[in-house]
């Protein structure tokens, strides 16, 4: 299986480079050439009456690899090294039913209580597989709106071959999703708190990525949402999810979206053949992508909201190209000019196919922060549940009848609670604990930087401090 990049001035590359790499170098994301298929129905059937997401998984990462895995990668992902000690609860996606014809899958049991860590947790040991076998180092590096930082810091941390650089934006993530990222202790963890919202982050990023010199000696690689290994990891869910509640038809899910990765995860997995509907795509205020599917025209707002969903707090969606590649019928020119165009202005006019495809596909709602408290206080206090403030938004998602869903409805459940007790507590009352694995998460040092979102400030530690600069 070769990957391409959505921009068209890269050369095609293996499963393997495509994730370390994570970027292409012309600036595009990668996809695969072609779409693979996956186990017919009825193996499906048995794999998920087995309870065996982690077979499901390993089916996902050959598909998408084209090549023969151990399976000990997925099983340390999931069952943990040590077995039979296990890292998940049985399912590493529960799915609860909610009331008649909606569900909501839980996917926020991994090591940082956030649906990230299910990808990231498959990261961690592919990473150390293919370096090991090509005996090389790696800088990783993570611009976080707040939960991406934490699962990479819980899957590489304490990795030989790997530094990890997390770049964290100043006043924009809750107590729990900081410690997460300053308290591993390990010593291949460097986080860096910039003076900055998520999306002068991301763009520190790239920029890191844009100096070529700068990438290949330090030899960089993201694990944003852009790498691919996410998207492999993540459409494992939906596949699962949808197979569970077919019987009667195609099964739609609602996807809290910020990058819009997961939302892209659900429309890979059709793309597979996964019998699912529409996917609902919920935003917060910062509704760019809902306002592209209603209006046509994809257009950056003049500043990003801080939000009571700040995970979600994100302006330009990296994902979005890869969708955008699909609904231009993979026309990496087009989709140049027009992302081209939006560096320049801010904006550009959907293509009118473009556009249709993405209605076929999508619909989008966004739900404002006083819906979100409404929602996870009426969620608590008549169905006993608990719900983040990101699965609130979710959880909102055609209740003005801005959007519309069939039945059965899936809706993604992307943090625990006890991410966010300040947030829950004010809409609730009731303050969650943290679960009994990182309990003592408050008691544990902190350690980071605090600079300005200064490039080159960002520049000298890496060089400074990463193993696998040359
Ligand atoms: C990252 C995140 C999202 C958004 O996911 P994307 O794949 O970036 O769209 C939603 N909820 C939570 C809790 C997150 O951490």
């Amino acid at each position: 299986m070769r990957y391409i990049s959505t921009r068209g001035r890269a050369p095609s590359v293996s499963f393997a480079d495509a994730v370390l790499a994570g970027l292409a170098p012309d600036g595009g994301l990668y996809v695969p050439e072609t779409w693979p298929t996956f186990p017919d129905r009825d193996t499906f059937k048995r794999c998920v009456a087995l309870g065996h997401y982690t077979f499901t998984a390993y089916e996902a990462l050959n598909a998408f690899s084209g090549a023969l895995w151990e399976a000990s990668i997925v099983n340390e992902a999931y069952l943990g090294a040590k077995r039979p000690a296990p890292q998940w609860p049985l399912t590493v996606a529960p799915l609860v039913h909610e009331q008649s014809g909606t569900w909501i899958l839980e996917l926020f049991h991994g090591p940082s209580l956030a649906f990230k860590d299910i990808a990231m947790q498959l990261i961690g040991p592919l990473y150390e597989h293919l370096l090991s076998e090509r005996n090389e180092r790696l800088t990783v590096l993570c611009a976080t709106s707040g939960d991406t930082g934490g699962a990479a810091v819980e899957a590489l941390k304490n990795r030989e071959r790997i530094d990890l650089f997390v770049l964290l934006p100043k006043g924009r993530v809750s107590d729990v999703q900081r410690r997460f990222m300053t308290t591993s202790g390990a010593a291949n963890v460097h986080t860096l708190e910039l003076d900055a919202d998520f999306d002068a982050c991301q763009a520190i990023l790239k920029q890191l990525f844009a100096d070529r010199d700068f990438a290949d000696r330090a030899r960089l690689s993201a694990v944003n949402s852009v790498n691919w290994a996410r998207i492999t990891a993540q459409c494992v869910y939906f596949h699962i999810a949808s197979q569970i509640l077919c019987a009667h038809g195609p099964v739609s899910f609602v996807v809290p979206t910020g990058n819009f990765g997961d939302a892209l995860s659900g429309f890979v997995a059709k793309q597979m053949g996964a019998p699912i509907g529409r996917i609902g795509v919920a935003v917060n205020a910062n509704d760019i992508v809902a306002r592209a599917l209603h209006t046509g025209r994809y257009e950056r707002a003049p500043a990003s909201h801080a939000t009571l969903s700040p995970a979600m707090d994100i302006q330009v969606p990296s994902n979005f190209e890869r969708i955008l590649f699909e609904a231009l019928d993979r026309d990496a020119d087009h989709l140049s000019r027009l992302y081209d165009q939006f560096a320049q202005s801010g904006a550009f006019d959907i293509p009118a196919d473009a556009l249709a495809f993405l209605r076929d596909h999508f619909d989008a709602a966004s739900v404002s922060d006083a819906d979100t408290r409404a929602i996870m206080q009426e969620t608590w206090e008549y169905g006993g549940y608990l719900a983040c403030p990101h699965t609130a938004v979710a959880m909102g998602f055609g209740r003005d009848g801005q959007a519309h869903l069939d039945a059965p409805v899936v809706t993604l459940a992307t943090a625990h609670p006890a991410k966010f007790p300040d947030t829950v507590e004010a809409a609730t009352g009731l303050r969650p604990p943290l679960p009994p694995k990182c309990a003592d998460l408050f008691a544990r040092e902190e350690k980071f930087d605090a600079l300005p979102a200064d490039i080159e400030l960002v520049k000298a530690i890496i060089r400074d401090r990463s193993r696998a600069w040359t």
